[in-house]
């Protein structure tokens, strides 16, 4: 029954898999916190408007990727709302809308699900989980060091220093990506004809994004195509320069490539990448860099801002497995006047900070072979015995030894279990 499946593109996380993605998330967490990002969390959907003028009309995400809803719909709203396809744009809508301007320097984090209409495939899916930190109101290259930084040491956190490489790339302020858009437009029209017709199209609205292109032969005159570096001011040049400094004084490796393009107009400056060849075709884990136009773009007062995006999944693919679920201690009343004791007991330990299962039903073998599929770490016996001595069995089921204890001093012996 095809409604029993997961919609396609969209998949569940059951507890192992979900396992893995908390660790991912709890890591990042931990470590963007220490840099002093907040978490904070908008809405998953939006007005279509905050994505179209943000991301462009012209970009893959707003031609083809959105989930929006018209009109008028079934909930009659009057205007067009979509599922986040990303995180920026929310907590740029926020930053305006929320009073924030007041507070800059911002430094916001996020974790949440992300909804894209692509296909999809290993790596990609409908809806994928991102976390991302934003850096709003600094408009030195020191932000950019820092928020690269921080991705970074998330990145090794997770154990993937080997596993990922930092591209870098700079497109420098307006007045350079003007120029260099100018000579772009130059180059391609030369060779119009060799284009793709998604990349004709570009070459209209958006040219820089030509160089993005995954099409064959426009990657061929891509190779050819006129370089950013030669068309950098001296501003765009210095700040490149003090970013990479920063890089290299933090011992932060990277290589350069021209070619990386962000796939978004407010972009300016920095762009970055950390890339894995562990994922085949899926090749970006966390991606970003520098947006000053965009919060001006959207309405509000002009505010420089850094950032990146890492994608939860293929960090998760590539971390492996998780550390294990920690172990309970498994209560096990034998017969049906320790029953209440049982409930008891259980319970206590819960209050101590242990993860402590009750056994329900069937004979002490059975409960002892349910606790052993469990993993659980100890068993406590509670027959008649016990209970006139106020005390439980221990039995340890790694060693197997067993030992009587006074209830009073359960949790201080359970503490000493390793
Ligand atoms: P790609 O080139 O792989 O399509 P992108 O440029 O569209 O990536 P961004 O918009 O920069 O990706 O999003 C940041 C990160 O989110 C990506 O580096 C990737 O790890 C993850 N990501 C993006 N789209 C998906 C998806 N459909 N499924 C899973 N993860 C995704
Ligand atoms: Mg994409």
């Amino acid at each position: 029954m095809s409604s029993l499946q997961p919609v396609r593109g969209t998949h569940d996380l059951l507890p192992d898999a979900m396992r893995r993605h908390r660790a991912v998330v709890d890591s990042a967490r931990d470590v963007a916190a220490r840099y002093g990002f907040q978490e904070m969390a908008t809405p998953i959907f939006e007005f279509t408007e905050v994505f179209k003028r943000t991301l462009g009309d012209t970009s893959d995400i707003v031609t083809k990727e959105m989930y929006t809803f018209a009109p008028g719909g079934r909930d009659q709203e009057s205007e067009s709302i979509t599922l986040r396809p990303e995180n920026t744009a929310g907590v740029a809508r926020a930053f305006i809308s929320g009073g924030l301007a007041q507070q800059v320097p911002v430094k916001a984090f996020y974790a949440g699900p992300m909804f894209r209409r692509e296909r999809p495939q290993k790596g990609r899916q409908r809806q994928f989980h991102q976390f991302g930190v934003e850096l709003i109101g600094i408009p030195q290259p020191q932000a950019d060091v820092e928020v690269i930084a921080c991705g970074a040491q998330i990145l090794e956190a997770l154990g993937l220093q080997d596993a990922v490489v930092l591209e870098l790339n700079t497109l420098g302020d307006p007045e350079s990506r003007t120029a260099y858009r100018e000579a772009l437009v130059a180059y391609f029209s030369d060779h119009r004809d060799s284009l793709s017709e998604d990349s004709r199209e570009r070459l209209a609205r958006n040219p820089l994004r030509i160089l993005d292109s995954k099409d064959e032969g426009d990657r061929r005159l891509v190779a050819d195509a006129p370089l950013f570096e030669h068309y950098l001011n001296k501003d765009s040049r210095d700040f490149f320069a003090a970013v990479r400094a920063g890089l290299d004084s933090l011992g932060i490796a990277y290589r350069l490539n021209p070619r990386l393009v962000r796939g978004l107009d407010y972009y300016c400056h920095t762009a970055f990448e950390f890339t894995t060849d562990r994922l085949g075709a899926q090749s970006a884990v966390m991606a970003g860099g520098r947006y000053d136009g965009l919060i001006k773009t959207m309405g509000g007062p002009p505010t420089p801002g850094v950032g990146w995006a890492a994608g939860v999944e293929r960090l998760a693919m590539l971390t492996g497995e998780p550390a294990a679920a920690p172990r309970p201690i498994v209560v096990v009343p034998v017969g049906e006047a320790a029953a209440e004791t049982a409930l008891k007991v259980t319970q206590s330990l819960r209050h101590a900070g242990f993860v402590a299962e009750l056994g329900y039903s069937g004979n002490l073998k059975k409960r002892l072979q349910r606790a052993d599929k469990m993993n659980a770490r100890a068993a406590l016996l509670l027959g008649e015995e016990e209970l006139v001595a106020e005390s439980a069995t221990l039995r340890d089921l790694d060693s197997g030894e067993q030992e009587l204890v006074k209830l009073t001093s359960l949790t201080e012996r359970l503490s000493r279990l390793a």
